[in-house]
């Protein structure tokens, strides 16, 4: 009787997860596996911002919150909006979400018909193709390059644009890419978009981890065809506790609501209240932020150094914690690289296959200069150095 729906057939399993289950696989054989896959901060949540959580479960905030988010949290997002970013969305142009994952589910199932396309800059994150297809849109690639720096040419979006499309995708700074998106693109986009009548949809979650690039937002451009999606993930290293949200137009943030109350309700009342500190007490957290950004930067360098180094051409990404690595020195094809690179240097990355990088694997550099070197030795050892 269990025969699961077209829909539930159609999503694909996620390349990150067949790596990580091998990885695990290998090491409970006994093997020191070394992971460069992860896509989250190697940082523990600041102290101020768990301590925060602690005293909401101590005070009895244990309970359903409203759907879009406690007030006070609505209101700091707004305030950070405008601070950060130059935006400028009411409390109630904003909502809270369980993760930026959510925000942006809700988003594309408010806004999307059967049949709308989509258009993505690739390589891309995996999950917008696969969400993009869910709520019955179809995604349509972009593509940038490595020698280009991943930059998003606005002609070759112009060049996609039919009268089916209705909305584009953007994530500056990028993962798997690292990109950070110069302005005057990012301009010439905003224009597109208003000449077209698209929606865009940014996704700014790596916001902070910028090294010498400036992060700004495409919804100063074309704040009435903008939804902002944001979170507290790897900003402020809180994977774990679920917290994302989105500001833009009040009829949208209002589906978007309405989308959630029949979904998950509200986003975890202790992770709002975290996340509450984390936006008020806010020169700790820049404090933090600084010293995350800087230890980033670091490990950016030496791993892009080590890569290139080793025959393995790397550019060097503006963000993010991602390094698209070429790994057709090791096989032509990514997915036998990665294997080769996890079967004989036992270190986990991620093929490019399912981020639309044929011949490349993303390493995350969230780890440690110590681990950095180790894993440069041992694909030295892999390539025969
Ligand atoms: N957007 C991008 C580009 C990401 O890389 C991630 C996480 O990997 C997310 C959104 C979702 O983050 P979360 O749901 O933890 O807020």
């Amino acid at each position: 009787p269990f025969t699961l729906s077209a829909r539930a057939q159609s999503l694909k399993p996620s390349a990150t997860v067949a790596v990580t289950s091998r990885a695990l696989e290998l090491r409970r054989q006994g093997l020191d596996v070394i992971s460069m896959s992860v896509g989250e901060p190697d940082f523990d949540t600041p102290p101020h911002i768990k301590a925060a959580a602690i005293r909401a479960i101590e005070n009895g905030r244990t309970k359903y919150t409203p759907v879009s988010g406690i007030p006070e949290l609505r209101g700091a997002i707004s305030a950070k909006f405008a601070r950060d970013n130059g935006l400028s969305y009411a409390p109630d142009a904003v909502t809270v979400t369980s993760g930026g994952k959510q925000a942006l589910f809700n988003a594309f199932f408010a806004l999307l018909n059967p049949g709308d396309e989509v258009l993505i800059p690739a390589p891309y994150w995996v999950s917008y193709p696969e969400m993009v297809a869910l709520a019955g849109g179809v995604p349509v690639a972009v593509p940038t390059t490595p020698e280009g720096g991943f930059q998003l040419d606005p002609d070759e979006l112009a060049a996609r644009i039919t009268p089916r499309t209705r909305m584009i995708v953007l994530n500056s700074p990028g993962n798997p890419t690292g990109a950070v998106f110069a302005p005057q693109r990012l301009r010439a986009i905003a224009e597109l978009a208003q000449r077209h009548n698209l929606v865009i949809v940014s996704d700014e979650m790596y916001e902070h981890l910028v090294y010498g690039a400036q992060h700004v937002s495409i919804g100063t451009y074309a704040p009435e065809h903008t939804l902002t999606v944001n979170g507290a993930s790897k900003a402020y290293a809180m994977t774990g506790w679920r917290l994302g949200y989105a500001g833009g137009p009040k009829a949208v943030i209002a589906a978007m609501n309405a989308l959630q109350s029949q979904s998950t309700s509200n986003a975890s009342s202790v992770s709002q209240y975290a996340a509450l500190a984390a936006l008020e007490e806010h020169e700790a957290t820049a404090r933090f932020i600084e010293e995350a950004r800087s230890a980033y930067q670091e490990r950016r360098d030496r791993l892009v150094a080590g890569l290139n180094a080793l025959g393995l051409p790397t550019p060097t990404p503006q963000g993010a914690f991602y390094v698209l690595a070429d790994t057709t020195a090791i096989h032509p094809d990514e997915l036998e690289a990665a294997r080769r690179i996890l079967d004989v240097a036992q270190v986990a990355v991620v093929p490019g296959t399912d981020f639309a990088a044929p011949g490349q694997v993303r390493l995350s550099y969230a780890t440690d200069l110590a681990t950095i070197e180790e894993v440069l030795r041992r694909l030295g050892t892999l390539l025969g150095g």
